[in-house]
């Protein structure tokens, strides 16, 4: 009689083929079990054709990874740990030491500290651009420039760039450079950036999974999608390389949550310009950024490349109020909760020192920031739109704003 224990560890029974639902099953594995060693010898992880170990995919990673892929109109999709991380890969994957790498001065922060701390450390030099400006890209772009990010629109500030014009700038002057696009906002529904006018296209995205496709609030996850073979190729064998699986459960969480992610996003995009429209006529607004208000920076490059915008916008604060007035206001909320993140169901908010976001210096870089614009005196807000009633977070907004001092007239 053999042990309990070895009749449970190796029980034969297997559960009938043909279960079918709504949901992919969630497969969770370190260890990948192979019939021989010619079959363990066969297989590679970087095609996805088969199962090598769980680190490099299980059935279920590899569901969303597809699923992004449509998404994102894109061909390849590797799952990371976070948005962040996502970033941080494809600057790994494409950058040695003596290379350049590009941001925008108003990319998201923890892209620039990567950029200023690790990238710093292992040589590869940076610069800062101002996306709102061409030639301000095309003044920093040479043959030691080998990535150049861009994010659409700005992070906090959400100006929006002229994005077929910055990536046709750098295919002419700097062809050798990967194009990445930080695409969290867009989310695969705002544009295709893969397919911009007169055939141009980035080359890789960045996608913070934590915000819309996960829409809860509740999972860390990020991808970076590309169309190229080759591009794909050194992605996956950096990203294999690093270690950074993905827990399967956290994916079956997104899986759960991406269908509705278009209704989510319309929902948010429907509620977060009425919002922005009342705010424009409040006291005290010098100005609501927000891609889809005209008048918000950029507001004509948003209109020829997209018809949707994620729920977020952005108060600047008449620069008469001090940041500890504009702390009460946001304190006086009680439907945006105050924190970091967006696209789930809860309305958030933050407050950003004024003129922080844009001017967030590289420390080797004070020189090449002086050229940049720190267009914001005032202490600027975020909104995160969720999915509450419209009404109840305007009327959250002005009972708080009830609660700020009147300016005098100016
Ligand atoms: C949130 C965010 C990230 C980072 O995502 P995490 O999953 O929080 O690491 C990157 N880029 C943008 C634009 C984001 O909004």
């Amino acid at each position: 009689m053999t042990d309990p224990a070895t009749d449970l560890v190796h029980h034969p029974y297997r559960a009938p083929e043909g279960f079918d639902a709504a949901q992919t099953p969630t497969h969770r594995a370190s260890s990948v079990f192979f019939a021989s060693m010619a079959d363990l010898r066969r297989r590679t992880w970087v095609d996805k054709t088969t199962y090598t170990y769980g680190l490099h995919g299980t059935p279920t990673t590899f569901v969303l990874e597809a699923q992004l892929a449509t998404l994102e109109h894109a061909k390849h999709v590797i799952l990371v740990p976070s948005g962040l991380s996502a970033i941080t890969t494809i600057d790994t994957a494409f950058l040695k030491t003596g290379d350049t790498v590009l941001l925008p001065d108003n990319a998201y922060g923890p892209n620039k500290d990567f950029t200023r701390h690790e990238l710093a450390n292992w040589g590869i030099a940076h610069a800062l651009y101002d996306q709102q400006d061409v030639a301000s890209l095309a003044a920093r772009l040479d043959d030691k420039v080998k990535l150049v990010w861009l994010e659409v629109p700005g992070s906090v500030t959400l100006e929006f760039p002229d994005l077929p014009a910055l990536v046709r700038c750098i295919r002419e002057r700097a062809p050798q450079a990967i194009v990445a696009l930080d695409n969290t906002w867009g989310a695969g529904l705002a544009f295709n950036p893969f397919e911009l006018e007169g055939g141009l296209t980035v080359d890789v995205t960045a996608h913070a999974l934590t915000k819309y496709p996960s829409g809860g609030s509740d999972v860390l996850m990020g991808s970076i999608a590309c169309r190229d073979d080759a591009l794909y190729d050194t992605l996956a064998w950096t990203h294999g390389r690093l270690g950074l699986g993905v827990g399967p459960d956290d994916v079956s969480m997104v899986l759960r949550s991406l269908p509705s992610i278009a209704l989510r996003y319309a929902a948010q995009d429907a509620s977060c310009r009425q919002i922005a429209t009342w705010l424009q006529g409040q006291p005290g607004v010098q100005r609501v950024l927000c891609p889809a208000l005209p008048g918000s920076p950029g507001h004509a490059h948003w209109a020829r490349l997209c018809t949707q915008a994620a729920g977020l916008l952005t108060i600047e604060f008449d620069a008469r109020y001090t940041r500890d007035q504009v702390d009460a206001f946001v304190d006086a909320l009680t439907r945006f909760r105050i924190g970091w993140s967006w696209g789930g169901a809860v309305s958030m908010v933050t407050v950003y020192q004024a003129a922080r976001p844009r001017s967030t210096v590289l420390k080797s870089e004070t020189a090449d920031l002086r050229s940049l614009p720190t267009p914001y005196a005032g202490v600027l807000v975020r909104l995160c739109i969720g999915l509450e009633g419209t009404p109840d977070l305007i009327a959250d907004l002005a009972q708080a704003w009830a609660q700020l001092p009147a300016l005098a007239q100016a």
